[in-house]
């Protein structure tokens, strides 16, 4: 048996702000703007591991309004996520995510990305797929007002 779920996050750019994708500085930016650190793939990854073990949101599980996640590392909340299936009885099978931006671009990026969220939830780099695209000027995306993420997790029976 097997178990997918789906997750979908959008914040709001600033250039004032680091930007961090996927667990990575991306020093050229823009920033982007949340009460966490805004990891906004990070946040798609991890609403879909939840989703998939029908364990809630994200927004559940680390309240924006709570202090004790301003400004906290979104890592932290996909560790935790996979952390939650894995006590469920669920391991992630594979991780397939888009991001949307207009800039940077991120293909030079992705290797890292991809390397660093398969670090954070303990899975082999070929587990993770990363893609990124932009949105042909349409939309909040399209219009540099906005980065937005998708993502698809596959869960499978933990292992012993
Ligand atoms: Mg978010």
């Amino acid at each position: 048996m097997m178990r997918i779920g789906i997750g979908e996050d959008i914040h709001r750019i600033d250039d004032g702000r680091t930007l961090i994708l996927g667990g990575v500085i991306i020093e050229e930016g823009p920033g982007l703007i949340g009460h966490s650190d805004a990891d906004v793939l990070l946040h798609a990854i991890t609403d879909a591991i939840l989703g998939a073990a029908a364990l809630g949101d994200i927004g559940q599980h680390f309240p924006p309004g709570d202090p004790r996640y301003a400004q906290a590392d979104s890592a932290d909340f996909l560790r935790a996520a996979t952390s939650l299936a894995l006590a469920s009885g669920w391991a992630i099978a594979n991780i397939d995510a888009t991001v949307r931006a207009e800039r940077p671009k991120l293909g030079p990026y992705i290797p890292h990305i991809r390397q660093r969220i398969a670090e954070i939830a303990s899975l082999d780099i070929s587990c993770v797929s990363i893609k990124a695209k932009t949105s042909e000027g349409l939309d909040a995306v399209g219009r540099g007002e906005a980065m937005a993420a998708a993502a698809a997790v596959l869960l499978q029976p933990r292992a012993g």
